[in-house]
Order: structure tokens, then C-alpha cells, then sequence
């Protein structure tokens, strides 16, 4: 999962002047830095100069700009990106945006997971002789549009010829993929898979100077940069702003069914989004309601007693409260957060993941001693970080502890943006809810069940396949994902 943004400010008289969107897509990028904490990059079009600014670097977005490398990145297009690794190894290779010069200045920025990348790759390489420089889907995507651009005989940005290109790049790409680019002295474009797997929306902001348009993965970075909501960019479709405000769109390819991500409301969006018309926060009170159904029965039927609801923080604490008052137990924070220990799911690997549990998370004695803890988080993936935090309740004197998961057991790959490829990996793939138990060392878990999930995030359109085995797409080159992502680039280059 990425964060990605993109803004045109449209008047002519911001074109060419000292305007610059990089202060905004910066802004933007802060706000959408739990998407991806392991590189950032900003990319910008100066219509004066006729030049491409580019800065991206490993790292935070706080710690790859400041006012002096704003500054130089100037032009009123704009597009930035902060990265999460999935597949691919953080290189800075792979680092987005990604620019090229042929056959026009375009540049590129992107989240999701293109599932046939390598056989693509290996396509492109044999029939056109183009060679990647990076295993980023970003420079894929590009290449392979320019490569259709420059067969259809285009001679500079021609928008009929663009809109063919990427009918056959669809034709082409499975998997994932939001995408929000620039093309150099002409506009801002977008463009979203035919199953809208991963999230973009589009927003409208005018002053008495200006008007601008926005694109961003969440709604959040709409609202503090000013924006106003204008729609969701819709499955399969693109958009296409000039610099003047001119607006073109069309569906490049549509499907019978959406398929949402679900876990973008269950952990990945900010709380304060709204996807396809649903607020996170929300479905995060739902999610936490319907789950309380289920412990109840449990309660009443005497398998557990809890005297308090305890969120692992953040992204279960609004389930966490519902849940507390659905039950009429008392909710208490017992776990803190360190904000500066980077979220550990995340994180690229597994060592790096169990130091991060160990430090991001302190107790809060007086809320655990002698209690019997209901814990609730928002999903259990490998199950380290829940084992990790339950030893600290332990340690701490907890007299017992329940696990609660608002997200249902997941049990299958994910082949479109989030870290859990390998059906190894997952905790819950091949085991009974008593044995997860007893691995982590809980006395119970209870999971939201799958019809409840649905119940809660009010969507028919959505992506379960983590946890039914349901993929939206084809996925013949599933092996090859699997393997190259768990061996990295070494298989990669035996495959290859
Ligand atoms: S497989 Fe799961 S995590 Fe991946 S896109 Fe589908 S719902 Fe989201």
C-alpha cells in the first residue's frame, strides 16, 4: 500500500508564475505518510523553465523535503508518493514518481500491485528490447503506455492516441493499480483499475486566485489541504485535467464488479476518511458493534468473563469503543503508544517488525494488574505483534486475555498491495481459532464473522479474497509473485 497525490492549479495565471503545488502535495503527503513510511518523492512540471523538478529519497516525508528542496521544486504541477514495500526490494531504484523524457515528458506515481509484473517485464524486454531499470510496477505501467504511444504514431501529447495506448495497456495489466501522473506543459491525469481495488478520490478548490484540482488515495488529504470532495475516481476510468481546467474522462475498461478493498476500512485509511462514500470511522464503530454481538454470546454463555475493553492502538480504538459500550464494560487505554516507533506492520521484515512491538507499545500498570483484559485489534496477520503484546500483558499481571479481531480470520494471499502475500506467513491460513489461541498465548480469540464484516463497512462491492479465497482477478502468475517477493531479488534474477 502507497500514498499517492497529484495537483493542478489551473489558472493561467498560476502557470509559469511562482505557484508551486509542491508546497500542497508535500502537505498532502504528511497526511497520508501511514500509507508507506519507506520512501518519499515529489515530482513537479515548471511551465517557464520547461523542466521536470524531481526529489525522492528514503525516509519520511519530513525527513526527505524541507523549505530549501520546496522551493526548488517548482511548477503548478504537482505529483508525490510515499512508498510501502511489498513486492520489490526498497532500492532506491524503486523509489516513485518515475519520469520519462520519450516520447513526451510524462511522470508517474502509483498504488497497488500488478500481479503479471514479471511476465510483462520479460514480454516487454523480448519483443521491444526495453529494459526496466527498477522491479517498480510504476516504471512497467509507463513504459508499457509509452510503448503503445510511440507504435500508434503519436508526436507529442495527443489525447485520442493516450486514451487508445491505455485501452491496450489495460488489456494487458492484472492486478491493482491507482495511478496519478503528469504530462510535461499539458495537465494532471489519473486513471484506477477496472476493479477499483485501491482507493483515489478527486477534489475542487477555487479562491479569488485560482482554481485547483486534487487527486489523493484518501479524502483526508482533500480536507486539510482545502479541497472540496468532487467524486470517487471510478473503477477502470480516466482523468484528464489541462493545465487550463479543462476536464476530460472516459472508462478505459469497466467490470461487472467493483471489488473495494476491505482492509482499507478495516486498518488502512485514515480514520477521518470516507471511501466510496463510507467513513472509515464509521465502519469502525460498525465493525466493533457487530463483534460485541458475538462476545456476548460468549459472556453469557460463561466462556469468558472481561471487566475492561482494551484497543491495541491506533487503528482499533474507535471498534474498541464501541464495543465497550455496546458491552457496558469500561474502556481503558492500558497500552500506549510511542508515535515516533514507525507502525510495525509495515515495516519491511520480520526482525524489524518484533523490535518495533517491543518498543512502540508501553503498559499503563494500574489498567492491567489483576484485570481480565478484553483486547481488541483490528486484525491478526502473522500474529507476532499480538503474541508480542499479550506476553507484556502477562507481564504486567493481566489475569486473563481475550483477543478480539475485527477483521475475520485471514487466510489468503493478498496479490494487490498489502504485505501478506505467503499463505505461510498468515497465522490463521491453516489452523483452528483454538490453536491460534495457544500460540499466542491468549485463553481466547474471537474474529467478526465475514457477513458481519459486510453488514458493517455497508458495501457489496468489496475484496475479501484475503478471506475467502475469492480473487477479483485472474491469478495464474501467483507462483511467481509468491516466490519472487519471498526470495527477493535473487530469485528475481533466476527468473529472470
Ligand atoms: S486480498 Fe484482502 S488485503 Fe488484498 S486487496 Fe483483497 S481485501 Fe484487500
Amino acid at each position: 500500500m502507497c500514498g499517492i497525490i497529484g495537483i493542478v492549479n489551473t489558472l493561467p495565471s498560476s502557470i509559469g508564475s511562482s505557484n508551486n503545488a509542491s508546497y500542497d502535495v508535500y502537505r498532502g503527503l504528511l497526511t497520508l505518510q501511514h500509507r508507506g513510511q519507506d520512501s518519499a518523492g515529489i515530482l513537479t512540471y515548471d511551465n517557464t523553465s520547461r523542466e521536470f523538478h524531481l526529489e525522492k529519497r528514503k525516509g519520511l516525508v519530513s525527513s526527505v523535503f524541507d523549505k530549501g528542496t520546496l522551493e526548488e521544486l517548482k511548477g503548478n504541477l504537482s505529483i508525490g508518493h510515499t512508498r510501502y514495500v511489498t513486492v520489490g526490494s526498497d532500492h532506491k531504484s524503486n523509489i516513485q514518481p518515475m519520469v520519462t523524457g520519450i516520447p513526451f515528458g510524462i511522470g508517474m506515481v502509483h498504488n497497488g500491485n500488478i500481479l503479471n509484473f514479471y511476465s510483462i517485464k520479460r514480454i516487454l524486454r523480448e519483443e521491444t528490447g526495453s529494459h526496466l531499470l527498477s522491479n517498480n510496477d510504476i516504471e512497467l505501467i509507463l513504459n508499457l503506455w509509452c510503448h503503445h504511444m510511440i507504435n500508434m504514431g503519436t508526436r507529442g501529447f495527443e489525447l485520442d492516441i493516450a486514451v487508445k495506448a491505455l485501452k491496450e495497456v489495460y488489456k494487458t495489466l492484472i492486478g491493482a493499480y491507482s495511478v496519478v501522473g503528469i504530462v510535461s506543459g499539458m495537465g494532471l491525469f489519473a486513471f484506477r483499475d477496472p476493479h477499483g481495488i485501491r482507493p483515489l478520490v478527486l477534489g475542487k478548490k477555487e479562491t479569488s486566485l485560482e482554481t485547483s484540482w486534487c487527486f489523493a488515495s484518501e479524502t483526508l488529504a482533500l480536507n486539510i489541504l482545502g479541497y472540496e470532495y468532487e467524486r470517487e475516481v471510478k473503477p477502470g476510468e480516466f482523468v484528464f485535467i489541462d493545465n487550463y481546467g479543462n476536464m476530460y474522462n472516459t472508462i478505459i475498461k469497466s467490470e461487472t464488479r467493483n471489488s473495494h478493498c476491505m482492509f482499507e476500512w478495516v486498518y488502512f485509511s485514515g480514520v477521518e476518511s470516507e471511501l466510496e462514500g463510507m467513513s472509515v470511522y464509521t465502519s469502525r464503530l460498525n465493525l466493533g458493534k457487530f463483534l460485541a454481538k458475538k462476545i456476548q454470546r460468549e459472556i453469557d454463555q460463561k466462556i469468558i468473563n472481561p471487566d475492561v475493553v482494551v484497543p491495541v492502538p491506533d487503528t482499533s480504538r474507535t471498534a474498541a469503543i464501541a464495543i465497550a459500550e455496546t458491552l457496558k464494560l469500561p474502556y481503558r487505554e492500558a497500552l500506549i503508544k510511542n508515535r515516533y516507533v514507525y507502525r510495525s506492520f509495515i515495516l519491511g521484515n520480520q526482525q524489524k517488525r518484533e523490535q518495533a512491538v517491543e518498543q512502540k507499545l508501553s503498559p499503563v500498570k494500574s489498567e492491567i494488574f489483576g484485570k481480565n483484559i478484553l483486547l481488541v485489534d483490528d486484525s491478526i496477520v502473522r500474529g507476532t505483534t499480538s503474541k508480542k503484546i499479550i506476553a507484556l500483558l502477562k507481564r504486567y499481571g493481566a489475569h486473563s486475555v481475550t483477543l478480539v479481531s475485527t477483521c475475520p480470520p485471514l487466510r489468503y494471499p493478498c496479490f494487490y498491495g498489502v504485505d501478506f502475500p505467503s499463505t505461510g506467513e498468515l497465522i490463521a491460513s491453516n489452523r483452528t481459532e483454538e490453536e491460534i489461541a495457544r500460540i499466542i498465548g491468549v485463553d481466547k480469540v474471537i474474529y467478526l464473522e465475514i457477513e458481519d464484516l459486510k453488514l458493517s463497512l455497508q458495501h457489496e462491492n468489496l475484496c475479501l479474497a484475503c478471506l475467502n479465497n475469492d480473487y477479483p482477478t485472474p491469478i495464474d502468475d501467483k507462483n511467481i509473485f509468491q516466490e519472487i517477493r519471498n526470495h527477493e531479488m535473487k530469485t528475481q534474477r533466476e527468473y529472470l
